[in-house]
């Protein structure tokens, strides 16, 4: 049986754990580092990014879940969770994971009320468009060469074309695979929020594609570095 965890420090990580449990999958909530050792893939949810800096450091999740994803265990991050996974976001006071080859400008659609829904195709997920709920949302500015992006926000969604430097509309999910030996997946937007599971089937698929043998406690592989460390 497949063994998801939410990070659950803030945020809307009770609604992911319920799209998982109604496919039928156990998902776990997630806030120490010991909780990440019998993972097979990992959600970061929306929420708010500096909140989720700052706990991470507290809680000392930074490492775990960088080698987390250095190990491949697919991780998804949403909204705040994307600007967690990114490699730069604008205005972050902390570091994020930063493990993801992508840009990312924060709010970048304004403010709470600039919050909205659009009918966004997906090609990945077939021809029926997605119910994006976008809340306070960051987008992508710039992707690495391992990332492919999985949609883009035409102009006619918000009257403004975000991000035009990327052709043909504002990216707002994209996805990082081999051969850079991660499974990162990242959404601008709130899938847990419509009722609409197709994303959480994808990343369940990727997590099904990626699935390796169980990987040795991160306690004891510190432990190990430690122990190699002394004369
Ligand atoms: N605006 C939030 C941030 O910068 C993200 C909002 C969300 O996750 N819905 O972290």
């Amino acid at each position: 049986m497949i063994r998801i965890g939410v990070l659950a420090l803030q945020g809307d990580f009770a609604e992911h754990v319920a799209v998982f449990s109604r496919l039928g999958v156990e998902a776990h909530e997630v806030r120490l580092p010991e909780q990440l050792d019998t993972l097979d893939g990992l959600v970061i949810p929306g929420g708010e990014s500096t909140t989720f800096t700052r706990l991470m450091a507290d809680y000392a999740l930074l490492e775990p879940i960088r080698r987390l994803a250095e190990d491949g265990v697919p991780i998804w991050g949403t909204c705040a969770g994307m600007i967690v996974l990114a490699r730069q976001a604008s205005h972050l006071p902390r570091p994020g994971l930063g493990v993801m080859d992508i840009v990312v400008e924060r709010n970048a659609f304004g403010r709470q009320v600039d919050s909205f829904e659009a009918a966004l195709l997906i090609p990945v997920l077939g021809p029926e468009p997605f119910p994006a709920v976008f809340i306070r949302a960051p987008i992508i500015r710039q992707v690495g060469p391992e990332v492919e992006v999985l949609a883009r926000l035409p102009a006619s969604a918000t009257g403004r074309a975000y991000g035009a430097s990327l052709d043909g509309g504002t990216v707002v999910a994209a996805r990082q695979g081999h051969p850079t030996g991660v499974c990162l997946l990242a959404t601008a937007f709130h899938p847990e929020l419509t009722g609409d599971p197709r994303l959480h089937r994808y990343f369940l698929a990727l997590v099904e594609a990626h699935r390796q043998p169980p990987r040795r406690p991160f306690a004891r592989q510190e432990a190990e570095k430690g122990a190699k460390g002394t004369p």
